[in-house]
């Protein structure tokens, strides 16, 4: 089947099992009752498949779970209450039986080098990072440091680089590390990482997926070598997506493919018509020919779809000015997060990259200059018109 008819078919109306939930749905039960007390023990020991508590499964989630797996083409999904808890998780599950030492891209989402530093590395696990659009940083690293993890973003934010999965595949392959690919920007639409090779795929479900900018959530999708780890972790902690959210992300990702298609048609104009403007010194976006990663992302990506992430540097602009330009927005919302309806601004040197020094941010290339937008659904042309205005 393809991509848009898994989106809106795939996870329901499968037949339910016979057990009935001690409360009503939206499944908020949070135990199962069952015919027998034998038919309990046989569901607890997971020799039988059914419900008997929501920390271990919950049939709202079951869907959702089920329709991520369907569109990332995976073998299984754990659905989690953030995309940082399942970022966590998916490391956690990938270190299981692995030397406790992860290999991280160098441009990641804040919050994920928050994660590395502030609570993996407290625990014990190594941490180093390398230039993951570099096979050559990434192998020489790996050689140091053997990581059984390697950790990459299939768009890298704010700068949207973009690596080559499968050779990082391999070479986790190689070296018996297993690959996670926070596929969040770029989504099952443009890539699919455990076709490439990947051992999980991870969504932050809060952006392009859901993408009405009303749930947080998150989810992992796994082959089968990590399914049971995933889910053994998932039960002994217990980091699960409330049942309302996962309504709420199973509804949205039913119109996500035309959406994400819309955004990606209109990323490509808003780009277009930004790179022409004599106020933007420098335009960031995948789908340039001049892009560093062009290559790989024809390779890569689908023809024509290329994210829906432009960010740009304005024209001689320090923060006053940015906040100037970005007061001056009348629809694009300013604001964090990305991948909803509207169209949102964000300016990573206040938000995301906040916590580094001036330097540090130069030599990463984020500049004072820098606002990231995400593209929304909008009308091109409003989108282009309220930037203009801002910039005027
Ligand atoms: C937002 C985001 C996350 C974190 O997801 P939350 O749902 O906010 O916890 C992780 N990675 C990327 C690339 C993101 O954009």
């Amino acid at each position: 089947m393809d991509l848009n008819t898994k989106a809106v078919h795939a996870g329901d109306r499968k037949k339910a099992p016979a057990q009935i939930p001690i409360t009503t749905p939206i499944h908020t039960a949070a135990s199962y009752r069952c015919d027998s007390v034998d038919e309990l023990d046989r569901i607890f020991a997971r020799q039988e498949e059914g419900y008997c508590y929501a920390r271990y499964d919950n049939p709202t989630n079951a869907a959702l779970e089920a329709q991520v797996t369907a569109l990332e083409n995976g073998h299984g999904a754990l659905a989690c209450a953030s995309g940082m808890a399942a970022l966590e998780i998916a490391m956690r599950a990938a270190l299981v039986d692995r030397r406790r030492s992860i290999l991280a891209a160098d441009a990641l989402y804040g919050a994920t080098i928050g994660l590395l530093m502030n609570v993996l590395e407290p625990s014990g696990v190594s941490v180093r990072f390398a230039d993951a659009c570099s096979l050559e940083a990434m192998r020489a690293a790996a050689a140091e440091t053997k990581p059984g993890c390697i950790l990459v973003e299939s768009i890298s934010n704010p700068l949207l680089r973009v690596p080559e999965l499968d050779k990082l595949a391999e070479l986790a392959r190689e070296i018996g590390a297993a690959l996670i690919v926070d596929n969040t920007f770029a989504t099952p639409l443009l890539e699919r990482p455990l076709e490439l090779g990947a051992a999980f795929s991870v969504h932050s479900l809060t952006k392009y997926l859901s993408g009405h900018g009303d749930v947080l959530g998150g989810i992992v999708v796994s082959g089968p070598e990590h399914y049971d780890s995933l889910r053994a972790l998932s039960r002994a902690y217990g980091p699960v997506l409330g049942p309302f959210e996962s309504y709420l992300a199973m509804r949205g990702i039913k119109t996500f493919p035309l959406r994400m298609e819309r955004q990606c048609a209109n990323a490509c104009r808003v780009a277009a018509r930004l790179a022409e403007h004599p106020k933007v010194e420098r335009v960031y976006f995948t789908g340039d020919p001049a892009h560093p990663d062009a290559a790989t992302i024809r390779r890569m990506f689908p023809a024509g779809l290329y994210g829906a992430m432009v960010s740009f540097e304005v024209r001689g602009a320090g923060r006053q000015e940015i906040f100037d330009f970005m007061n001056r927005l009348k629809m694009v919302v300013p604001a964090t997060s990305l991948g909803d309806v509207h169209s949102m601004m964000l300016y990573p040197v206040m938000s995301s990259h906040r916590e580094m020094s001036p330097k540090a941010r130069e030599r990463v290339g984020i500049r004072d200059s820098l606002v990231r937008l995400s593209v929304g659904i909008e009308a091109a042309e409003d989108i282009i018109g309220d930037l203009e205005q801002a910039l005027a």
